[in-house]
């Protein structure tokens, strides 16, 4: 049989290793930290440096297709894998690790990014506060996830002190939000697309905490333009998989957020939730194989993270029949830390 690489050894990687693994795939995990969830559930593992060219081109040469679950590796050494092989390509990945070039790419394409100002040292935080307005947010330029390397600044005074990181920042302006929603698709090695339902997620603290649907009337009003400039940036890239993009729906119309060019968090509930789920289907697209349906199999359907510290032994929420539980097998229960999730269909 032929076998799929991935990179990255988190709960994504896990949960795509197992889509795999039903359609017959072997997976060879590459990540950097020993205690990779992923690797518990492959056949091989690969534990080296996202640096060590000779160790990915090894790597690479184990595998039939490639594929990453986090979008932070770093893009040079990838060269040592062939870019036939690596799916999607290193474009996206590019994109979607700088805040700023992705804002102007989603510019470029017709979308539209809440108002902001690069700033690249200490000394530009004012004139950026200044020109953008308050309250907002500054977020490193890359490297951020969970809302980690943001501070909210709700007047200039807020902006005095704050030391910017060598990769430097971004100050964007507060967005008057009246839901969050995502736009995920996945895009087929011939091009077919297609869009599975669009949840409204609810973050506190800048994490994830639920998704459900249905979602507020506004989502259904503003998903047809979300959906466009989606295709368009997937259209744009060649991409080919599972791509997330992340928007705020406000009277205005859709300002984008973010994107990932991965399975995220908010399609979750797809395992359960529709007809073929986000793992499945980015598998399937990057074996070239025909996607599956995307359709929800419900109106109402509820994805719950579980968050680190646990509250209760986790496999007590199995009292409930309803539940759908993955646990993702982590060994440490840290505050913040993503353990598991649940779902409930119907
Ligand atoms: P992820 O884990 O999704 O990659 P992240 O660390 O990249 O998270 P963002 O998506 O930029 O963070 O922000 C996290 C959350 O903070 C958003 O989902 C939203 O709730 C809030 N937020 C971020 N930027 C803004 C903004 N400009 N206006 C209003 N809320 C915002
Ligand atoms: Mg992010
Ligand atoms: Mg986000």
């Amino acid at each position: 049989g032929s076998t799929i690489g991935i990179l990255g050894g988190g709960q994504l990687g896990r949960m795509l290793a197992m889509s795999a693994a039903q359609l017959g795939f072997r997976c060879h995990i590459y990540a950097p930290e020993t205690d990779s969830v992923a690797a518990d559930v492959s056949a091989h593992f690969t534990n080296a440096s996202w640096h060590d060219r000779d160790a990915l081109t090894a790597f690479a040469a184990s595998c039939d297709a490639v594929t990453y679950e986090f979008e932070n590796v770093p893009v040079d050494p990838l060269a040592a894998i062939p870019t036939d092989l690596l799916v999607p390509g290193t474009r996206a990945l590019e994109i979607a690790q700088d805040r700023v070039s992705e804002k102007r790419f989603i510019e470029e394409h017709g979308g539209r990014p809440a108002p902001f100002a690069l700033v690249d040292q200490d000394d530009e935080l004012p004139a950026a506060v200044e020109r953008v307005g308050t309250p907002g947010i500054l977020k490193t330029r890359r490297d951020g996830y969970d809302g980690k390397g943001q501070w909210r600044i709700d007047s200039a005074g807020d902006a005095q002190g704050i030391r910017v990181p060598l990769s430097g920042c971004v100050y964007e302006r507060m967005v008057q939000f009246e839901c969050e929603f995502s736009v995920i698709l996945v895009r087929g090695r011939d091009g077919a697309v297609r869009f599975w339902d669009s949840t409204r997620n609810v973050h506190e603290g800048g994490i994830l905490v639920r998704s459900e649907l249905p979602a507020p009337g506004i989502v259904g009003e503003q998903v047809a333009e979300a959906r466009k400039l989606a295709g368009k940036v997937a259209e744009a890239l060649g991409y080919v998989g599972v791509l997330t993009s992340e928007f705020f729906a406000t009277n205005d119309g859709p300002v984008f957020n973010e994107m990932a060019p991965r399975v995220h968090n908010s399609g979750h509930w797809t395992m359960e939730g529709a007809v073929t789920g986000q793992f499945e289907n980015h598998i399937r697209a990057v074996a070239g194989l025909p996607l599956g349906d995307t359709a929800s199999v419900s109106d109402t359907i509820t994805m719950l993270n579980l968050i680190g510290p646990p509250a209760m032994q986790l496999r007590s929420h199995l009292a409930d029949p309803a539940n759908h539980l993955h646990l993702y097998g982590k060994a440490e229960a840290r505050d913040g830390r993503k353990l598991g999730h649940i779902t409930r269909v119907g």
